[in-house]
Parts: C-alpha cells; structure tokens; sequence
C-alpha cells in the first residue's frame, strides 16, 4: 500500500521486490501493526517524508534473503546489541527464514556525538522505517540487519507486532518516570495501556486521564489496576511523582505539569506532539522536568486484524477513535 501524498487514500500497488543491500536482509513481512505515527505521517504532520512511501514501521516477517556484508560485528551499534541483549540473544546472526521484527529506528550514521556516546537512538541523521525509508504495509521490505531483532516465541506475529513500537516507546517513557510512585497517564491506548500493566505490577500507583467524557476507557483503567482515572480537564486527588503524556496533544503538558508534586517530572512520550502552549514560570519552577523519548529498549497486546488491502480502513477507523484495540495488518496469511 502506497501513500503517493500526504492526506490521500493509500494505493493498492504492484511494486518491484526490493532488493537487499549491503548489510540489510529482505523480509517477508507477515504481519504490520497500525501506530498512531502512521496517521500523522499519511496526514503530512510529520515533515520531508519520502514520497511515494510504503508505511509501517512495526514490522514482524521472515528473512526471505540476506544482502552482502550481514554481520560485521564490531560495526554493529549498540542498539542493535541492546535490542538483541533484551531478547535474549548476543548477537543477532540471522539467516534465510529467521523470524524478525523491524521497528521505527532504521538506520543511523554511527559517527555523529550520539551514535559515538551509544545514544544512536538520537542520531542526528537516522533514518525511521515508514517514514524516511519504505516500511512494512507491503509484502516484502528491505531492512539493516543491526537494527532488526530476533522475536521471542511465546507471541505469534499478530501479538508481538505491537511490542515493536507502543512497546519500545512506552518502556523507555516509563523508566524516565525513575522510582516514582504516584504515576500519571495522559491517553489510555495502545503504549499506557502496555506500560500500565508493567506499572501496576511494580506497584506504582496509577493515575489515568482520558478525553473527558469518556468514562469506558476510565473504566477500563479502572478495571485493569489504575487507583484513579478521570478526564485531562480534571486535577488528581494527589499531587504526582510522575506523568507520562502518550496523548499527541501538547496542550496536556502544561496541564500534567500542573498535577505534579514538587520535583517531579512529565515525560512526553510520542513521536509527534501538536504544539505546547505557555505556562507560567511557577509551574516549572521546584525542579519539575520536562522531558521527551526516542524509543530505546523492547517489553500483552490486544490487536484486531485487518488484510493488507485494508490498510484504509483501519486507518480510518483509528482516526474516528473506532478502534478498541491496536490494528494489525496481515499479509499473505
Ligand atoms: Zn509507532
Ligand atoms: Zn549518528
């Protein structure tokens, strides 16, 4: 499926089989799930991306070929190592019908100061999957090999999809939120609602804010463990430790500044945020932080499938607020 422009319907396409090049590995993608970042890349809110673009960015496939040069292993960022480490592997050395999954960070220059200080999640010139490089709404995709990781077993392709991203981003927003104990969580989909259950099973105290009004989700906070949950427009009957806004909505910043205790910190934890409006200085002041994520590290998931050629439809319906869970696309199953 191919976005020729931005606020335009995806096209149904033929397009050749990618070739893997040095380095890279070519996939057959077997499941893609839906990010939110991928309506705002279709919408044109996220600036200069490649066009025509094939999107997704949360990419479980097979390894179909391998291009030249794979493993180079002192070449191998620490990233790529990271991702392996969690997984429970050294060194990802993957051949023809390995299982893998492919996330948002695609490629980076390892020689700016970040990638040098083993922050190559920050590079300064990386390249993102589905965004500055083709990603995974499509039967096959190129990917390098040092930033696809091995999948452990005990999800299928379906499950696991949506660990690739919600997954990754709400786990590195979570550890910036340290030991605190009262935690806030600003939009209850797909990435709070992994790192809530991460959360409740620590023992944080759980705080969620929802659109006002929508008393399901608030619930279905309720319900899994959160000890409060209410709308954005409403204060929390303590002060807390920490909050993590997955909202795209700038304008809750300020508000979740206005519900911290003193030295606490907001983590913001999407990959595109509308604009922040002012605040008083006051509010900062006392040693509240503001912070923000580029996804790190790997962490159950509830999807609903939808096929390939549906990729319109399942972006529609995240748009309207339809979906009750993350959309995956399936392919060729
Ligand atoms: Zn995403
Ligand atoms: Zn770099």
């Amino acid at each position: 499926m191919v976005l020729d422009k931005p606020r335009q319907p995806l096209q149904l396409r033929d397009v050749p089989k990618p070739k893997p090049g040095r380095g890279q590995l070519l996939v057959r993608v077997s499941a893609c799930a839906v990010c939110r970042t991928d309506l705002h890349v279709v919408e044109g809110e996220l600036p200069n991306s490649k066009l025509p673009l094939i999107p997704g960015h949360q990419i479980v496939g097979r390894v179909e070929e391998l291009g030249t040069d794979i493993y180079p292993q002192s070449a191998t960022p620490t990233l790529g190592r990271e991702h392996a480490k969690n997984f429970g592997v050294r060194n990802p050395q993957f051949k023809i019908g390995d299982r893998v999954g492919i996330p948002w960070l695609g490629w980076t220059d390892g020689e700016c100061a970040y990638c040098q200080s083993n922050r190559e999640n920050l590079c300064d010139r990386a390249r993102f999957t589905g965004y500055t490089i083709d990603g995974g709404y499509a039967e096959f995709t190129v990917a390098d090999a040092r930033f696809c990781f091995p999948l452990p077993d005990g999800y299928n392709d379906v499950e696991v999809a949506p660990l690739l991203c919600a997954g990754l981003i709400g786990y590195r927003s979570y550890r910036k939120t340290g030991g605190a104990r009262r935690l806030g969580i600003y939009g209850f989909g797909n990435a709070a609602h992994l790192i809530a259950q991460i959360a409740l099973f620590e023992g944080r105290e759980l705080f969620v804010f929802t659109r006002p009004g929508d008393t399901a989700r608030q619930q279905d906070a309720k319900k899994l463990g959160a000890l409060w949950a209410g709308g954005s427009d409403e204060m929390p009957p303590e002060k807390l430790d920490a909050a993590i806004v997955f909202a795209s909505v700038g304008r809750l910043v300020p508000i979740a500044l206005r519900a911290l205790a003193k030295g606490g910190i907001v983590v913001c934890g999407g990959i595109h945020m509308s604009g922040i409006p002012s605040f008083p200085y006051t509010d900062l002041w006392e040693e509240r932080i503001i912070t923000s994520v580029a996804p790190r590290i790997p962490v159950k998931t509830k999807t609903q499938t939808f096929p390939l050629e549906e990729a319109n439809v399942a972006l529609d319906r995240f748009r309207a607020g339809e979906l009750t869970a993350t959309a995956v696309l399936t392919i060729g199953q």
